[in-house]
């Protein structure tokens, strides 16, 4: 059966679709709503009947009242986090990184290999749907039939055509079919020649290669470069966090300004200011916007303090990054005007 969870948001939760239980940032999981089954986990139990028609991102609580879950639909960022692993997988910041150099979007026909976990597939399949294509292949027979049969029940069965083939042995035996090739292999630069065939010979052709270590990125590079792929470039994506609060910030004293000194002002013959007793008519005015100014105003306590307290947000970024995951291989095929 085809599940609509993964292709078609609606608003409300029906039998069938598949529901992340969101316990928090770090615990979740997954399941197919059926018609009397149960979600169980440490806080207890949660029926499935009572989850259809409830809204999508719902609180609900277990039957006991001891906890309660978030019913979350499966955007394939969720997805990535709860996904069962096979291997390792693609997460966000390189995903986001890869798709937007890739240049990928609805239409956009690519490949990639190895499926792996599905992790990137998933993100791929909603970036190019509707009428784009994923091709990917896997060598190992039993993650080919898990991915396999994951894209047939996530109803993504159109968008993606998964084959069993060992890449840098075989090649892809595609030509003139795609514009974006995504490789996460042990050795991709051994898939580069036959990667290139498959670029269409009229447009611009993207690839980008993820490989956790440098000796591979140059070897990658070394054979983009006997292709004649161009603008060969690499990237790293580390992630910095920033711990964000709101604090109380406490004035800084105001510096006192020195007064002005006092300017005499001799009455003139085109003057309509008539000079007071101390010939200061025009010097009254000045003194005047200096006090409306508020540059000589002092506080109460005389301590300086002009400005009230203000609730402000501060930032600090961590002190240590996130870990290293893998360097990422850009190159350009340019098209062939011939
Ligand atoms: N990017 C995937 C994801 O986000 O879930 C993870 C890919 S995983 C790290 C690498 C996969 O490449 C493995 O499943 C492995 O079996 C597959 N692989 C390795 N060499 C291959 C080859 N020559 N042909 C096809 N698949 C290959």
């Amino acid at each position: 059966t085809l599940l609509p969870t993964f292709r078609n948001w609606s608003r409300y939760i029906q039998k069938g679709d598949t529901v992340l239980a969101f316990m928090s940032p770090s615990n979740m999981d997954h399941f197919v709503v059926t018609e009397s089954g149960n979600f169980n986990n440490a806080y207890g139990k949660f029926e499935h009947a009572k989850m259809v028609g409830k809204e999508w991102g719902s609180k609900m609580p277990s039957t006991t009242g001891k906890g309660f879950i978030y019913l979350m639909y499966p955007s394939p960022e969720l997805w990535t986090l709860a996904l069962p692993h096979r291997t390792q997988i693609l997460y966000m910041p390189d995903i986001a990184f890869v798709s937007s150099f890739l240049e990928l979007k609805p239409g956009v026909k690519m490949i990639e290999s190895g499926t792996g976990s599905g992790s990137f597939s998933h993100s791929i399949a909603r970036t190019i749907a509707p009428t784009g294509h994923l091709y990917t292949f896997e060598y190992s027979q039993d993650r080919y039939q898990k991915a396999a049969a994951e894209f047939k029940d996530h109803g993504l069965g159109d968008l993606i055509t998964i084959q069993c083939r060992d890449v840098c042995k075989n090649g892809f035996d595609m030509e003139n079919a795609v514009t974006a090739v995504f490789l996460d292999l042990p050795s991709p630069w051994e898939a580069i020649p036959s990667a290139k065939k498959a670029f269409k010979k009229k447009r611009v052709g993207r690839l980008c290669s993820f490989s956790p270590c440098v000796e591979q990125v140059i070897k990658t590079c070394t054979a983009l470069k006997e292709q004649g792929f161009v603008d060969i470039r690499m990237y790293e994506t580390l992630l910095k966090p920033y711990e964000f609060r709101s604090l109380t910030m406490k004035p800084l004293p105001q510096p006192r300004l020195a007064p002005t000194p006092t300017i005499k002002v001799e009455p003139s013959i085109s003057s309509t200011t008539a000079p007071d007793q101390n010939g200061e008519g025009s010097n009254k005015r000045k003194r005047l916007s200096k006090d409306e100014s508020g540059v000589e105003s002092e506080s109460k306590d005389g301590s300086g303090e002009v400005y009230a307290p203000k609730d402000v947000v501060v930032t600090k970024g961590a002190s240590e990054m996130r870990a290293h995951t893998s360097y990422l291989t850009f190159a350009t095929l340019l098209p062939d005007i011939s």
